[in-house]
């Protein structure tokens, strides 16, 4: 099999439904029919093998995360992800690789309507990148720096389980359901495109945590020149993450990357409307702090006290 063959057999091969793809994988670019009002969101996201994955790693589970990830950047835009490009570099002609790959890109994009429009394949140590596209109503875009002082700062779940799960993946305190539990939080990140109708009309700003809630949230107050202060009792954490790494639990919620979640800001006079529109959808949404004028990140002990998150001994990972 050649290059070609390759790309007709696993990639080329991947149905979609979208009728807006005038034309897709085979010529030397593709044609994408974009509707009137709306506006095109472009993101790309590179991963490395020993960076951001193992290769160790199943590859229907890379090709997910892959997917994941991007969808995630057009989610905490605002908008729906439709297009696809994945330029995959692969170190062998492996088959059955190649097959698993294809079925988790494939199951992957069904799952939110996507379409694989292109891309690029060649030889070399493993390295995907997928660049993304989606839609947005013409000037609906949510921003990182649309925030304001006195917002409501949210999170759209519980924080700290792919962190958690990359820390116990070899221990033994811990048994194989909960075990499974945080590293499909992991390996199978699900970016909240569920989110989309309720960001806007809402949100001034939103952001997905990729690098961490409080790395995440300092990019929102930079790009929107304003601070944040963070209740400490009210960060979700994981309740497995709480119940096997007690000790480390809030500094896992607050600076463990890849829980894609999203991080949004709301105006305190549409915060009845928000949750009540919230509620109707049965999804969930946490209240975790408040945006301030005052530049920097702050958190809220229990006791009252404030303190800048720096000294609460916050890292990334
Ligand atoms: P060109 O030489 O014009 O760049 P290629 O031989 O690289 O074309 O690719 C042929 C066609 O296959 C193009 O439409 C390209 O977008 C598509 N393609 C190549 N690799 C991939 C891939 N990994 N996934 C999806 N489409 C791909
Ligand atoms: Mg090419």
């Amino acid at each position: 099999m050649n290059e070609f063959g390759l790309i007709d057999r696993f990639f080329a091969s991947i149905p979609h439904q979208r009728e807006d793809v005038i034309f897709g994988i085979g010529d030397d670019a593709a044609c994408l029919q974009i509707p009137n009002g709306k506006q095109l969101v472009v993101s790309t996201d590179t991963l490395v093998s020993g960076v951001h994955f193992l290769d160790t790693w199943p590859a229907y589970d890379i090709a997910t995360k892959a997917v994941m990830s991007n969808v995630s950047d057009i989610a905490a835009m605002g908008a729906l992800p439709c297009w696809m490009l994945l330029s995959i570099t692969i170190p062998e002609l492996d088959e059955s690789w190649l097959s698993d790959f294809s079925k988790g890109l494939q199951e992957a994009m069904a799952e939110f309507n996507i379409a694989l429009i292109g891309g690029d394949t060649t030889r070399g140590p493993l390295c995907i990148t997928i660049t993304i596209h989606g839609l947005v109503d013409s000037g609906k875009a949510i921003l990182r720096n649309g925030a304001k002082a006195g917002d409501l700062i949210y999170v759209s779940g519980m924080l700290g389980a792919a962190a958690a799960g990359l820390l116990l993946i070899n221990s033994d305190v811990i048994n194989k359901t909960d075990l499974a539990v945080l590293t499909n939080k992991l390996h199978r990140p699900t970016p909240r495109v569920d989110y989309q109708p309720y960001l806007s009309g809402y949100a001034h700003a939103a952001i997905d945590i990729s690098d961490g809630l409080s790395a995440d949230l300092a990019h929102i107050c930079k790009a929107s020149q304003v601070g944040a202060c963070l209740y400490i009792d009210q960060i979700p954490i994981h309740p497995l993450v709480q119940q096997y790494l007690p000790n480390e639990a809030l500094q896992l919620a607050l600076s463990g990357g890849d829980d894609y979640e999203l991080c949004f800001t709301i105006s305190p006079t549409l915060r009845n409307d928000f949750h009540e529109a919230i509620l109707h959808s049965g999804l969930m949404c946490y209240p975790i702090g408040v945006i301030e004028s005052e530049l920097g990140l702050r958190a809220q002990t229990t006791t009252g006290e404030i303190l800048p998150c720096a000294s609460l001994g916050f890292r990334h990972f």
